[in-house]
């Protein structure tokens, strides 16, 4: 049996370059960048204003209330505070700079965004200002460059603001539309071709005769394939027949890569490598030791990979998540594919035998203490039910383990936004 780091590390060598494509913005979201986006310009193009209120020569308001302190017989609705008076010449607003720049004893009326005009060189903010026809009292010194953002502040021409290898996520994409990009070069999706093999398989809808069940692998992972960033496709069911299996195989030769689910241990019906063999397709190897999931195929078509996963729900997900999400991951060119691990607190005690890695399913929920895991019952690997109430997998090594409440475990995060979450309802 090959280990799990042997498999996963034979999975990755099948991993190919990601096949770049150019996308809009606005559909850019959640799909994995492959340049570095460059500003081509300073952001901010130029001085603005980061308030409403006054530009002016800083040196103008040396006479003014220094700032922090209040003036006790101050009083800015009348005017009665202490300050210089500024003659108003002109007023900035976003995207209307004003053109009039400001002399010794002067001021422009200034709005957020707006371009600080010539000669000023500090913004006091409106409430610390009074106007009276045409003149404007100054109660608050100005330092030089107050309330100013600085052309260039942000990025330099030149600087990189978004990284090749990452996702796409709201405030990046703001990033990059903030320096003036309408495209962006992206890792195309894989296309993942999805079989269901067995002859007691029957579409959720229909009748059920007997010995027949509903078929569900492929749905689920359908959802694993999106969240790892592919297409899933779906390439229907086959009987427990080479030729059944066969005629689907060839439905799916046009993906990037193809899962089967079932047919792949030793049973007499189990028509997977024996399909995979009468296509030619190199097997590489069959049986990883852990659980769920011992048996597995990984075979290449020409240059695309072929998992055989096993058919058992919680197998083939399992399965799916340790082998076929790193390699799609890495396929868009992510330079961690794998699933985030973090440290938790176990609140069940469990035993497990030596040999075989094993994935538990737990649902982490945070606590002032961190994470804890709790047990989702059945660790059957028929129960699809254990890992819809997970959002993690432990993970335990090879060696015999007697694990009690309170220790520390490792457990991979499967569901980024934390679905079950200790407290419901908004924290504050
Ligand atoms: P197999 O790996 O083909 O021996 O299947 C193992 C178990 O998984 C059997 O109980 C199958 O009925 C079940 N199974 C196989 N494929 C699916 C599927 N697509 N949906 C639900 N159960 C399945
Ligand atoms: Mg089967």
């Amino acid at each position: 049996m090959l280990s799990v780091r042997e498999a996963l590390e034979r999975t990755m060598a099948t991993v190919r370059e990601p096949q770049p494509e150019d996308v809009a913005l606005l559909d850019a979201h959640g799909r994995v960048l492959l340049e570095d986006v460059v500003a081509s310009s300073p952001l901010p193009p130029w001085d603005n204003s980061a308030m409403d209120g006054l530009a002016v020569r800083a040196v103008d308001t040396r006479t003014a209330l220094t700032q922090g302190h209040t003036d006790p017989c101050a009083d800015a609705a009348t005017g009665s505070a202490t300050g210089p008076w500024l003659t108003v010449v002109g007023t900035a607003a976003a995207g209307h700079p004003c053109p009039t720049p400001v002399e010794p004893g002067q001021a422009v009326k200034i709005m957020t965004g707006a371009p600080v005009p010539d000669g000023a060189d500090a913004v006091v903010m409106v409430e610390h200002t009074h106007e009276e026809s045409g003149m404007v009292q100054v109660q608050r010194t100005a330092a030089p460059g107050q309330h100013i953002r600085k052309r260039g502040e942000i990025a330099h021409a030149g600087d990189a603001v978004a990284f090749a290898g990452t996702i796409l996520t709201g405030p990046r994409l703001g990033v990059c539309a903030a320096v003036g990009r309408a495209t962006l070069r992206v890792a195309s999706q894989p296309r993942v071709g999805l079989i269901a093999t067995g002859d007691e398989l029957v579409a959720p809808g229909k009748p059920l005769k007997a010995g027949q069940i509903y078929a569900s692998n492929s749905v689920a992972l359908a959802g694993w394939v999106r969240e790892a960033g592919g297409v899933p496709v779906d390439c229907g069911h086959a009987t427990d027949c080479v030729e059944s299996l066969s005629a689907a195989f060839k439905r799916a030769a046009s993906c990037d890569v193809i899962v089967s689910t079932g047919g792949v241990s030793v049973g007499e019906f189990d028509v997977v490598t024996d399909t995979m063999d009468a296509l030619g397709v190199c097997l590489d190897f069959w049986k990883v030791a852990m659980k769920p999931g011992k048996p597995l195929a990984l075979g290449t078509m020409g240059e695309r990979p072929v998992f055989g996963l096993p058919g058992n729900p919680i197998s083939a997900q399992v399965t799916f998540l340790q082998f076929v999400r790193p390699w799609i991951r890495a396929t868009l060119g992510m330079p961690n594919p794998y699933l985030p691990v973090v440290h938790a607190r176990l609140d069940f005690g469990m035993k497990k035998k030596a040999g075989r890695v094993e994935f538990v399913r737990v649902s982490l929920q945070w606590t002032s203490e961190g994470w804890t895991a709790h047990s989702v019952g059945d660790q059957g690997s028929g129960n699809p039910l254990s890992l819809a109430r997970s959002n993690g997998l432990m993970l335990l090594d090879s060696a015999e383990h007697r694990l009690h409440a309170g220790d520390r475990v490792s457990v991979q995060l499967l569901h980024a936004a934390g679905h079950g979450a200790a407290t419901p309802g908004y924290p504050w």
